[in-house]
């Protein structure tokens, strides 16, 4: 049986921390005014960065798969400021 990606990330689960995202943009008005590729926006496998269509960008961090990824593709402005969950809390991976 073939299973495509967005199925095989339906399988995770995971744990929101309210109020303590584990990611954040550090100067949002670099993104608007500085980063012209916003590519965090593209990589992201989640979706969490979106771009708002004036500029902006937006953050959730609900979903996050922790790949690190956004951290990466930021590195000439070393705008996303980015730690693992606290424990018990972020993506529960399974593995079916
Ligand atoms: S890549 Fe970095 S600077 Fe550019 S939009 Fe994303 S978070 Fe902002
Ligand atoms: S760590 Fe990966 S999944 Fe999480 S916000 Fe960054 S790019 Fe998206």
């Amino acid at each position: 049986m073939n299973v495509n990606v967005e199925e095989k990330l339906f399988q995770n689960r995971y744990k929101v921390d309210h109020g303590r995202p584990h990611i954040s943009i550090v100067d949002p008005s670099v993104c608007a005014s500085e980063c012209r590729t916003q590519q965090c926006t593209r990589v992201c496998p989640a979706s969490c960065y979106k771009a708002e269509g004036n500029g902006n960008v937006s953050l959730i961090t609900d979903g996050c798969l922790e790949c690190g990824s956004c951290r990466i593709i930021c590195d000439d402005f070393r705008n996303v400021e980015w730690e693992y969950p606290r424990g018990g809390y972020g993506i529960l991976f399974k593995f079916g």
